[in-house]
Parts: structure tokens; sequence; C-alpha cells
């Protein structure tokens, strides 16, 4: 479909705070960077080619001009009137007539002087005749012989001088601007790269949807940034670190603004990688001049995303990494170093706490820390509802169902899906968003773009039809699985078709039997395969690993296997080498063998389950799956529709 190819450059971008990019680890934004042309990537740490421009600009002038200056001495110097040519012969003759006032005689024979009229010349006394001669006839014709033997040329040799002195001048500057462009990027050289950016944000928490709870605990902050005399003369100790603890885009950097806008002070913003350079010092030298920056414009917010970058346990890794200690070791100091009356808030955002060293969360440094999780389902209403105060929804959207149809989404996904949804709207031609707008927006984000040049074969597209028809009709079959929602043969992303499942309520705790009818329901794709084609087929590949991870963590995790019984044993603490996690096993070979037999009925069981099911409903499922054929995309109630027609009674769990 010729839309989808077509590039979202003229899309609108109603949401300009919508950051981009700057984000190491985490999943992808999905489209939250996409309308992608205009975006300039962004060193770290601001606008550096800034500061370094401008010894930039005053070097190369200095060039230019040095360039022009040798030019001109060559030229002028050189112009003065140039010496006349005279062959050996000429110059004896001039010389006997009383014409030559002086001669210098190098030890080459080479002859350099002046004539009575002021005319100068040269000459060359050929090798085969001696130069004895020539001094005795000089002396005879009354020649000025001003110089023998080396025969300096003085005005060569001046300009051999200048030359050099101006070479050496060159090389000075280019290394002297060489060494600027380091300090430029580095700020190793005089010129240090500016690393934060201040501002004063206008954010407050109104911007900031949801996390009551985070906000009541930051609320003391804004209080001591506002006054932070009333602390001191209280003789109290103000907050000097705070940790954010969240996965990406849950709206730390926005929180940390909105408080910084709260308490109306500036707000000094720096990623944690801008420190670690390959230059040692260079780290340690920008965050001395992050604090002394904070400490002229006190009472102010310093926030430090991607802390680990800097804050990583020192000595835990195997190739010891001295820049990053010591960048470490001086935000230590600096952190103990302040006077806490000075009105300095550090706040730091990760989503790695455990990789940090101990020594950043003892007391006076990030002694409080704040857990900044992915939105709940109310949360993401009211983000949702944040985002779409300036664009034009229809009356028929409703958001609350767009938040239920959303787990998993982060703050900067849901800000990310408004925006796709007022471009899908643009799209079609509309100013005002429907409630397709926001599932094709979610379609897109969660999926991927749909791929057009991936049409299936009329025999692959039955066969996709019959594995997502058998993971729907498991699904509505099995009271303990999440009723299915929408299922799909349209490729998109990786998979080939999609069966989604949507939970009545967000679930923090999982029984066996949820788990169990899970795994039927993510088996029943290859089951129905088996069941209508006789064989498998290449596209359960996902579902096996998927199933099979949850059935693992089951065994081995949940201890919810009789082989292994109650066991848990913990994924083991992961050890780096070099930027590589690598978990260790925390059990013997034996048990292993005991848990992947374990792993393997639980599998079986669950497949059998699925096979039965859909065995027995195998009209139903034939007929779902030339619906699926001809409509491509359905949903989870014509599933329901498809089983009640085929004599099933539904059995549906309540809402809790
Ligand atoms: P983090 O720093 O945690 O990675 P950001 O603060 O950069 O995340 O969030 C990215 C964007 O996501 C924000 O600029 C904002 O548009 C949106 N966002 C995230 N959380 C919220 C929220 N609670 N309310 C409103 N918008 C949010
Ligand atoms: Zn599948």
């Amino acid at each position: 479909m010729s839309d989808e190819s077509q590039p979202e450059q003229g899309a609108p971008r109603p949401d300009s705070r919508l950051k981009a990019g700057g984000k190491l680890p985490g999943r992808p934004r999905g489209g939250g960077d996409q309308p992608g042309p205009s975006r300039t990537p962004q060193a770290p740490g601001g606008p550096r080619s800034v500061p370094g421009r401008s010894p930039w600009r005053a070097t190369g002038i200095l060039v230019v001009l040095l360039i022009l200056g040798w030019f001109v001495v060559g030229v002028f110097g050189s112009s003065a009137p140039a010496p006349r040519q005279l062959s050996y012969t000429t110059f004896l003759s001039q010389a006997s007539a009383g014409k030559v006032r002086s001669v210098t005689i190098s030890s080459s024979g080479g002859l350099t002087g002046t004539l009575k009229d002021g005319q100068t010349f040269t000459s060359q006394v050929p090798t085969a005749l001696g130069q004895s001669d020539l001094v005795a006839q000089m002396q005879k014709d009354h020649v000025g012989l001003t110089a023998t033997g080396s025969g300096t040329d003085w005005a060569a040799l001046l300009w051999t001088f200048v030359s050099l002195g101006l070479l050496g001048g060159l090389f000075f500057f280019m290394t002297r601007r060489a060494s600027a462009q380091v300090g430029a990027f580095g700020g190793v050289g005089k010129v240090r790269a500016k690393v934060s950016d201040t501002e004063r944000p206008t954010t407050t928490f109104a911007d900031v949807a949801g996390y009551e709870g985070v906000k009541r605990e930051v609320a003391e902050i804004i209080e001591f940034l506002r006054t932070p005399e009333r602390y001191r003369r209280a003789g109290a100790v103000g907050p000097r670190g705070i940790l954010m603890l969240g996965p990406p885009g849950t709206g730390k950097t926005l929180l940390a603004r909105a408080i910084a806008g709260e308490a109306s002070v500036p707000f000094l913003s720096v990623t944690g990688s801008a420190f670690v350079e390959m230059f040692v010092g260079v780290g340690a030298a920008r965050v001395r001049d992050l604090f002394v920056n904070a400490r002229k414009v006190a009472p102010a917010i310093i926030f430090i995303d991607e802390v680990d970058a800097i804050g990583q346990r020192r000595g835990g890794s195997m190739v010891s990494n001295d820049e990053r200690e010591q960048t470490l070791n001086q935000l230590l100091s600096e952190m103990d170093g302040f006077d806490p009356a000075e009105g300095i808030v550090v706040l730091a955002a990760t989503n790695r706490p455990e990789v940090l060293d101990p020594a950043l969360l003892r007391p006076g440094r990030f002694d409080r820390q704040v857990v900044v999780p992915l939105p709940t389902r109310s949360e993401r209403h009211a983000i949702l509802t944040v985002h779409s105060r300036d664009k034009h929804l229809a009356p028929g959207v409703d958001l609350d169902a767009v938040a239920r149809a959303t787990p998993g989404f982060s703050g900067a996904d849901l800000a990310n899906l408004a925006n796709e949804a007022a471009i899908c709207a643009v799209r079609a031609g509309r100013a005002i968003i429907e409630a397709d707008d926001f599932g094709e927006a979610r379609d897109r984000i969660l999926l991927g773009h749909r791929d057009a040049s991936r049409v299936l074969l009329a025999d692959e597209r039955h066969s996709v039809a019959v594995h997502e028809s058998g993971h729907a009709i498991v699904a509505a079959l099995l009271p303990d699985a999440d009723p299915v929602a929408k299922v799909s043969i349209l490729p998109a992303g990786q998979a080939l078709g999609v069966t989604e499942q949507l939970p009545l309520d967000e679930r923090h705790l999982f029984s066996e039997r949820h788990l169990l009818a899970a795994l039927a329901v993510r088996l029943g794709g290859r089951a129905a395969e088996i069941v209508v084609n006789g064989e498998g087929s290449t596209g359960a590949a996902d579902d096996l690993a998927s199933a099979t991870q949850l059935a693992t963590r089951m065994v081995r995790e949940f201890g919810l296997s009789p082989e292994m019984g109650p066991v848990g044993y913990t994924t083991g603490s992961p050890m780096y080498l070099g930027k590589e996690e690598v978990t260790m096993r925390t059990y013997s070979e034996a048990t292993q063998r005991v848990v992947d037999e374990a792993v393997q009925r639980i599998l079986r069981e669950a497949e059998d389950r699925a096979t039965r099911l859909l065995q027995t409903h195998r009209a139903a499922l034939d007929k779902l799956a030339e619906l699926l054929v001809e409509k491509e995309t359905i949903d989870g109630s014509a599933v329901d529709e498809v089983l009640a027609a085929a004599g099933h009674r539904l059995v549906r769990r309540g809402a809790a």
C-alpha cells in the first residue's frame, strides 16, 4: 500500500517536548524519533561546536595571514632589480673595462657582484679554469673582492631564515590549532568544552501526568530550593542527591525539569556519557566545571542522565577504567564538598541501579531513591490526556480504552502514540483524530511499520490464518487465558500474523493456571498447523522460544514443577566481561538436566492441551481460518461468534 511508504516529513509534530534521541539502552521508542529528517543528532553534552569555533577562526586567520606574508616577502624580496646574468668572458671583459665595482666569489666558483652603474650581476667561473687566476686578475683590474671562500649569499641566507621562521610559525600555529581542536572535543586544551546546558524550565507538575507518589516524594526538594535559607537557619541539612530509577521513557527527565520549573531555579543537565572521554582527566574536569557553574547560579538543580555511565562500580569490571574512576571520584568529592545550604540538588537518572557504585548511594550523596516505574493503566490514561490536550479528538475516541490496550508502554511511548495517531489522521486527510488512528498508531509502535513488500503467497496466507486461528481459539476457549482482542494475518514487523490478547486487568501476580493457559495459547498456533496441515512450519519459532522461556522460569524460579519442587534459582549475579553481561548458572549440571526435562514435559502437556481443544473444535478452527483469509483482520468478538455459531457455549471468567 503506497501510503505506507510515504515519508513522514510533512507530518506535524505537535509535541515539541518529545525528546529526540539521547537515550542509550532500552527498547527503541518506535516512531518517537521518526519524523526524522528534521532531527539533528547532537553530541552529548550540548552544543560543543560553539566554544570550539572561535579559536578555530582565530588560528585560521593567522594561518592565512602568514601564508600571505610569506608570499609577499618572496615576491617583493625578489622583485628588487634582478641581477644580470653575465657569461664569464663578458664578466672578465667588463672587469678589464673597469666597469665592475665589486665581486664575491664562492667556493663553487659562483660570482655575484655589482657593476659601477649599480647593476647587480651573477656569473660563474667555468670549473675547468682555476679561481686563483681570477683573484689576481681582479686585483689587476681594481675590482673590490669582498668575499671569498664559502660564498655566502646573504640575501639567500636571509631569505632562508625568513622562510624557516615562517614555516616554524606556521607549524606552531598548526599544532596550536590541533590542540585547540582537541580542546573543543575533549576539554584538554585551553578551551574547555561546555558540558552542561543551563536553562530555566517552564515545565511544571501539570505537565507530568500521574506519578502522584513520586511528586509527593520530591515536594520537599522544591520547598528546599525555594528557600534554602530556612533550612540553614534551622540547622537542617537539605536534600542533596536523588536518584531516579526506572526504565527509559518513563519521564525522569521530565520530572527533574518539572522540579526545577516548580521551584523556579536553573536546571543544569548533562548526560553521564558526556563525561567519559578518551582523555584521562577530562571527565573529572568537567564534573568540577559543572559544579562551579551550578554554584554560580545556585539555588539550582543539576540533572545527570544515565548516571550509570560514570557511576559504575569501581574495579568491578575486568578492564579497569581509570578515566571513569577519576570522574566518579570527582563527582563523589563534589557532592561531599558542597555546602548543603548553597541550595544545589543533584538529580540523577538510571535504569541500571544494580551497576552503580555503592559509594554513590551513601548518605550525603544519592541517599534518596525514587522509583519511576512504567505507568499504570490510569496513569497511561492521564498521560494520553496530557498529550492529547492540543489535538482534536473525535467524540468516539476513548482514551481509557487506548490506555487499556497499551500495557507496558512508557510515557515516551504514549507521547509518541498520540503523535503518531495525529500523523495517521493527517495522512488520511483529516484534522480530527479518530479511534482507528490510535489503533493504527499503536500497531505501528508495537509491531514496526507494515512491510507492504512482504506479500504472502496464497498457501502461506492460509497457513498463517490457521496458525493465528489456533492461538485465537485456544485463548477463547480457556477461561484462564486473556481474552482475544484482535487477530490479523497482515504481516507486521517480524511477525507474519498476530493474535492479540488484552488482559482484563493489570496483573502483578499470575497463578499457575494462568501461566499454563498462556502456554497452551502460545503453542496453539503450532498445534493448529499440525491438526490442519499434518505438519508444523517455521512460523512457530517465536512462539516456541517464548513458551520455552516461560516454562523455564516456571520450573527454575517459581517452583511450579513437581520434578524440581519448591526451588527458586535466581538467574545468578550478572558479571561484566567488557560490556557483555554474562549470567552464571548457579546450579549443577545434573540439576540442569532435571530443569530441561521438566520444561519439556510442561511444554508437551501444553501442546497436547491445545491440540485436544482444536481437534474438538475443528469446525470452528476451519471457519475462523477461512474468515481470516477473507478479512485479514478480525476482532476478538468475531472469534467468539464463530465458536458460538459452531455450537459452543463460552465460559468467560469474571472481571476479577
Ligand atoms: P526518561 O528521562 O525517563 O527516559 P523522559 O523524561 O525523557 O524519560 O520522557 C520522554 C517523554 O515522554 C517526555 O518528554 C514526555 O513527553 C513523555 N512523558 C513521559 N512520562 C510522562 C508523564 N508522566 N506525563 C506526560 N508525559 C510524559
Ligand atoms: Zn504464533
